[in-house]
């Protein structure tokens, strides 16, 4: 079959189902989105996109509008958290697109969408579609949705995210994992004019805080990560009292202090994920972006693992032909280890920022200042140089010293 025989249905219009959806658009394949929300929208907050993800949105022809509605940092700057001492000062801006061949951009995360949403034609996105049921026989798989429509495709991707009711139906019902809480929150930059233009962690005993701009610099975002013993509440989001925040935050540098007294509004959020899975692909039903592999953000790559899976999946689809189920399989053979060495690094990033002060927390210190962890290039080369639609299946991500 041609790719324009081949029907692909995409349960979720986030950051992966957009990306999966006009990937697979330009390639000729026949898609349809089902989205649960009555409008294609995001959440406020900032999505920072690294080169390895950055790269794909070029092919796609979005790299011109991604550079207009997007910020670009100087540096990504790591501190200690109360002297403010430099740990890391990792270069961004033109340094990182010279080395690895496409920008990173921090994007204020409802601009992202709106970018991705452009190019998928309105007719092929059905909001108001939340999927709770799938099966398939062989030939067809089929999906069910809340508000009692049915359809049918070649392939289903599961790209519903963290609590994906696909993955649910197929893998039965899983607690994630809680990391930690997280309050999160914009201020317009009139507000914050004396803060530095980079990226920057300030890493503390137990927690630590993140700011960094977005909308072209109109907007500092922040996000204040704090270990807590479990999360009780039923929602993964709420809103959150800036007292509470100042109080998390307290003995932290003044530029920390300095933030939080420029914050009108924060929600908090859990920090969920799960353990990688040994497979994520069941016949003509596969799954992508954080439905299959949850990660912390403390690499800041769930979204960019999203957009890679988008252009694997399509290169897969594209070279397997009529054999629909050997591209999902393909897909999930390439995948797989790269994205569980993602979601293991970012996991022990949760010990390794939060070390409380002492000996293995000078020792960590002395690494990040000789260039010995994340974020030299050396040592992200692995992630950010990385063509996620060159399907090698060889364990590309083993032999990277310090991990
Ligand atoms: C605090 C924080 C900071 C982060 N920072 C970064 C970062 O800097 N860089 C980065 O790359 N990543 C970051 N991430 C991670 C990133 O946000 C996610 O990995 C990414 O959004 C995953 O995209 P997705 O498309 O897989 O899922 P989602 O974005 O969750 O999209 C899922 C979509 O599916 C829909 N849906 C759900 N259930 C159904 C259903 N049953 N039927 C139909 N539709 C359904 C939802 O409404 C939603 O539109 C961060 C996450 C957090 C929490």
């Amino acid at each position: 079959m041609a790719p324009r025989n081949i029907s692909v249905a995409i349960v979720g219009g986030g950051i992966g189902g957009l990306t999966a959806a006009i990937s697979l658009l330009q390639a000729g394949f026949d898609v349809q989105v089902y989205e649960q929300s009555r409008l294609l929208s995001e959440v406020g907050a900032g999505i920072n996109i690294s080169p390895n993800a950055s790269r794909i949105l070029n092919w796609l022809g979005l790299g011109e509008e991604c550079a207009r509605v997007a910020y670009r940092s100087p540096f990504f700057h790591q501190r200690r958290w109360d002297d403010g001492r430099t740990l890391t000062k990792a270069r961004l801006a033109t340094d990182i697109e010279d080395e690895f061949g496409a920008p990173h951009h921090i994007f204020h995360r409802g601009e992202l969408h709106a970018l991705l949403a452009k190019p998928v034609p309105r007719e092929r996105v059905h909001l108001s579609h939340r999927c709770i049921g799938i099966e398939q026989d062989g030939k067809k798989v089929r999906a069910r949705f809340e508000n009692e429509t049915e359809i049918e495709a070649d392939v289903l991707i599961a790209a519903d995210g963290i609590f994906s009711a696909v993955r649910r139906a197929l893998l039965g019902t899983e607690r994630p994992r809680f990391a930690c809480r997280a309050y999160r929150g914009l201020i317009p930059v009139e507000k914050v004019r004396d803060i530095p233009p980079e990226s920057t962690a300030f890493l503390g005993p137990g927690r630590h805080f993140i700011h960094y701009f977005v909308s072209a610099g109109r907007m500092l975002n922040f996000v204040g990560h704090v270990e807590q013993e479990d999360w009780i509440s039923e929602s993964w989001t709420e809103p959150g009292k800036v007292s509470d925040l100042r109080a998390a935050y307290e003995g932290f540098h003044p530029q920390v202090q300095k933030v939080i007294d420029a914050v009108d509004e924060t929600f908090i959020w859990a920090v969920l994920d799960r353990p990688p899975i040994p497979r994520w692909t069941f016949g003509r039903i596969t799954m992508l972006g954080d439905a299959c592999h949850p990660m912390i953000p403390f690499m800041g790559q769930g979204g960019a693992m999203a957009i890679e899976d988008a252009a694997a999946i399509t290169a897969a689809l594209a070279q397997c032909g009529d054999d629909v189920e050997a591209a999902l399989k393909l897909y999930e053979t390439v995948r797989l280890p790269r994205t569980a060495r993602v979601q293991n690094v970012s996991w022990e990033n949760l010990t390794r920022f939060h070390m409380p002060d002492g000996p293995a927390q000078v020792e960590r210190d002395a690494a990040m200042a000789k260039g010995m962890t994340d974020w030299s290039y050396k040592h992200i080369a692995w992630l950010y140089g990385h063509d996620a639609a060159i399907l090698d299946p060889s364990p590309q991500v083993a032999q990277i010293p310090g991990h």
